[in-house]
C-alpha cells in the first residue's frame, strides 16, 4: 500500500520553499473537489500540502482600486458578504446558489479557479467583472487576467511551486449593471448544466461596453464576444438582445455529457444569456 505523506502550513514562505523542494506535492485547500478526485482514484498524489493554514490567503478586503479576496476564503464567506454584494453583485449571485452549506463551508474561491472545471461557478462573474489573479512562487508572482488563467478542463497556468494568492475585483462605476444566472438539474448539490454572467456599462441610453460569459459549454469558462460585439454601441432594445443572445452559439463549443446533451446547452445558452443581459440593462438603469 503506498503512503500518503501529508503537511499542513500556517506560512505562505515556508509553503512556497516546500512547493519548490517538492514540485509534486499537490495543495489542498478545502478539499471537496480534490478529495472526490483522490477517492475516485483519478489522483494519486504522494504528497498533499495544506494550505488552509496559512491566514493571509483569507478575507474580503475593500481598497481603493476595488475589492481583494484572499484564495482561501470560503464560497460561503463571499455569499455573507456584503462588501462582495456591493462591488461584485455577480460573483455575490453565484455564491448563493453554489451547492450545500457544507461545501460552501469547505470550498475556497482559489479551489474553485485553480481546480479548473468549466463548471466553475465563481469564473464566468469574476471574468464579466474584469477579475485579475495574483500568484506566487518562491522568489516572485505575478498578476494576469482571470481569463489568461484557464488553460483547459483542470488546467491552469499555474506552475509546480505556484500558488494562487488572491483575486483582485476592479470597482464598478455607476451606470453598470450586473447578473449571474445558472441552471442545474435541482437547485444545490450540483454543478451547473450552463451558467451565464453579464456586465454591461450604459452610456447616453447606449450600450457602452458589455462583457458576457458562460460556464460548462466549452473546455474552459468563455467569454462571448460575438454577443458583445454585436451589442456594444447600439441602443438596448428586446429585439437587439434577442438576436444578440442568438450569437452566443459562435463562442461557446458544448459537449453532452452526463449532466445534459451538448444540444440542450445551446439552447439553454441562448435563454440564459438574453436573462442576464435583460437583468444586468435594467440594473445599469437602461
Ligand atoms: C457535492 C458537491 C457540490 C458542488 N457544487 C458546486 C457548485 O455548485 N459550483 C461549483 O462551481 N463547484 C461545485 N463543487 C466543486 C467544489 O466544491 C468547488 O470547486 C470548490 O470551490 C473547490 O474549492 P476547494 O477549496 O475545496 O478546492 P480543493 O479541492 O482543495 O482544490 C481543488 C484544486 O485546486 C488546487 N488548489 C486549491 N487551492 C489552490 C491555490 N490557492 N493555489 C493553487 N492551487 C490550488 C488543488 O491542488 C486542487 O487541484 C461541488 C463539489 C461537491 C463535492
Amino acid at each position: 500500500m503506498s503512503m500518503l505523506e501529508y503537511r499542513r502550513f500556517s506560512s505562505l514562505e515556508d509553503a512556497l520553499r516546500f512547493l519548490s523542494e517538492r514540485p509534486d506535492a499537490k495543495i489542498v485547500a478545502g478539499g471537496t473537489d480534490l478529495v472526490v478526485q483522490m477517492r475516485m482514484g483519478k489522483l494519486k498524489p504522494s504528497t498533499v500540502a495544506d494550505i488552509r493554514g496559512i491566514m493571509e490567503l483569507r478575507g474580503i478586503r475593500e481598497s481603493d482600486e476595488g475589492l481583494e479576496i484572499g484564495a482561501l476564503t470560503t464560497i460561503e464567506e463571499i455569499r455573507e458578504s456584503s462588501l462582495v454584494e456591493r462591488l461584485a453583485p455577480p460573483l455575490w449571485e453565484a455564491a448563493q446558489e453554489f451547492a450545500t452549506w457544507q461545501i460552501r463551508n469547505m470550498g475556497t474561491i482559489g479551489g474553485n479557479l485553480c481546480n479548473a472545471s468549466p463548471a466553475a461557478d465563481t469564473a464566468p462573474p469574476l471574468m464579466v467583472l474584469g477579475a485579475r489573479v495574483r500568484t506566487a512562487r518562491l522568489g516572485g508572482g505575478r498578476t494576469i487576467p482571470i481569463e489568461e488563467f484557464f488553460r483547459g478542463p483542470g488546467e491552469t497556468i499555474l506552475e509546480k511551486g505556484e500558488l494562487l494568492t488572491h483575486v483582485h475585483i476592479p470597482r464598478p462605476g455607476d451606470s453598470e449593471g450586473h447578473a449571474f444566472q445558472r441552471l442545474g438539474r435541482r437547485v444545490a448539490h450540483i454543478l451547473s448544466i450552463v451558467s451565464a454572467a453579464a456586465a454591461v456599462g450604459v452610456e447616453d441610453g447606449r450600450i457602452g461596453w458589455v462583457r458576457v460569459a458562460l460556464g460548462s459549454v466549452a473546455p474552459t469558462p468563455v467569454r462571448a464576444r460575438t454577443v458583445e460585439r454585436e451589442l456594444t454601441g447600439k441602443t438596448p432594445s428586446r429585439d437587439l438582445i434577442k438576436s444578440a443572445s442568438e450569437k452566443v452559439l459562435n463562442d461557446i463549443k458544448p459537449i453532452s455529457d452526463v449532466r445534459a446533451s451538448a444540444e440542450y446547452r445551446r439552447a439553454m445558452s441562448v435563454v440564459l444569456v438574453r436573462r442576464v443581459l435583460e437583468k444586468a440593462l435594467r440594473r445599469a438603469g437602461a
